[in-house]
């Protein structure tokens, strides 16, 4: 694992690029969320970053991420990013604050259920996927209406937004389409009840083309913390 002096030069680095694409797109570098991904980074680590000042912290395992969570500061705001499944939902909800990989209706009424017992509004962006690739996870983009329009009747879910994992191509340029599409999506759901507040698309490898295409929530994991073993 990398030492705290890397990790603080990878920061610089990243809040470098993201202001450069933030000002491309004509937005302030402060309305961009970089949200930190942990998975395989161990707690110390995550603590340096914390430290250095990252307050958003996104996980893909439930098991690993409780096992973690417990140790770091309850200041840290906590993002759920991987596939999560119904029976998991119960454990996820006290612990995390966003949960942005919702990818079925099944879930968001598993979701619904599990809120209303524990009197919570839950907070979810609908996964998208914009590829329509078979190895993943999320509503095709022509679901995406219809689906929001059956969540807006949810009390104890509440969707704040689009997420999406674009294709992986090694030319981050290739992925602008994608990029763009997704934010077309999102500026045109027009559904009473849903504000969509934020666009969650862009990991290390193309985090830039993303923030230039509309994204307010990058995630990145390798960029901060090196490659994943
Ligand atoms: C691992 C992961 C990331 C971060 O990936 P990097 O390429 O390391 O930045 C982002 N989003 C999701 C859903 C992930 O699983």
């Amino acid at each position: 694992m990398p030492a705290a002096s890397v990790i603080k030069s990878n920061l610089e680095q990243i809040r470098e690029r993201l202001t450069r694409a933030a000002s491309k797109r004509g937005v302030s570098p402060g309305e961009i969320t970089l949200v930190a991904v942990t998975k395989t980074v161990p707690v110390d680590v995550i603590g340096v970053a914390h430290a250095l000042g990252i307050n958003d912290f996104g996980e893909n395992r439930v098991q690993e991420a409780l096992t973690k969570i417990e140790f770091l500061p309850p200041d840290i705001r906590w993002h759920f990013i991987g596939h999560l499944q119904t029976n998991k939902v119960r454990i996820v909800l006290p612990v995390f604050d966003l949960i942005h990989s919702l990818d079925s209706i099944k879930l968001a009424g598993v979701i619904e259920k599990e809120g209303k017992k524990n009197n919570k509004k839950v907070n979810v962006l609908l996964q998208v996927n914009i590829g329509a690739e078979e190895s993943k996870y999320g509503f095709k983009q022509e679901e995406v209406s219809d689906a929001l329009g059956e969540l807006a009747d949810y009390r104890n879910l509440k969707v704040l937004g689009l997420m999406a994992v674009a294709p992986f191509l090694p030319d981050p340029e290739e992925v602008r389409p994608y990029f763009r599409q997704l934010y077309r999506i999102f500026k045109n759901v027009k559904i009473p009840g849903i504000e969509m507040k934020y666009l969650s698309m862009g990991m290390s490898n193309d985090f830039e083309v993303a923030v230039e295409e509309g994204a307010n929530v990058v995630r990145l994991g390798s960029a901060l913390f090196g490659e994943r073993s």
